[in-house]
């Protein structure tokens, strides 16, 4: 059985092998997003960043991604701020909220494959900003 460290650890106290695998792999952080001026709500458009593989919902160049997306989200437990820029789906920002992860989680299945047969990640949903400029609002974050 997998141990289920997201319980009995803190995320400050996770190391960098259990902070990664946190991650879905749902690709949602990586699409371009629109803010309402007047109420503050914040939208995913279906517009995804120029470096993720939408056939794999990976960024292709993780290392560098921050050097060469400026917008890039670095997540960390000294930003907690950024974790409100992320899907409610988000296990970061759902275990800092205390929060259970989704039963659909690839921690809690074995199966990464998981996150995409629960219908949350973007694959089938998004287009490359390389491609296209015309968006549609996908979801409220
Ligand atoms: S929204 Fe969260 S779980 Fe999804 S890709 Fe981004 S960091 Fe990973
Ligand atoms: S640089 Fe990579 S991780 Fe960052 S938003 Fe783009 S695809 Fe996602």
């Amino acid at each position: 059985m997998t141990d289920e460290f997201w319980k009995r650890k803190s995320l400050a106290q996770m190391n960098s092998d259990e902070w990664e695998s946190l991650c879905d792999g749902c690709a949602l952080c990586c699409l371009q997003k629109l803010e309402d001026e007047d109420s503050g709500e914040v939208f995913f458009t279906d517009i995804s960043c120029k470096l993720l593989d939408l056939d794999t919902c990976r960024c292709t160049n993780y290392e560098s991604r921050t050097k060469l997306v400026a917008s890039c989200l670095s997540l960390s437990i000294e930003d907690p701020a950024a974790f409100g820029w992320l899907p409610s789906t988000c296990a970061y920002r759902r275990l800092s909220n205390g929060e259970e992860l989704p039963a659909w989680h690839p921690l809690l299945t074995g199966d990464p494959q998981s996150v995409h047969d629960a219908g949350i990640s973007v694959m089938g949903k998004a287009t490359s900003e390389l491609e296209t400029d015309e968006y549609t609002v996908l979801r409220q974050i």
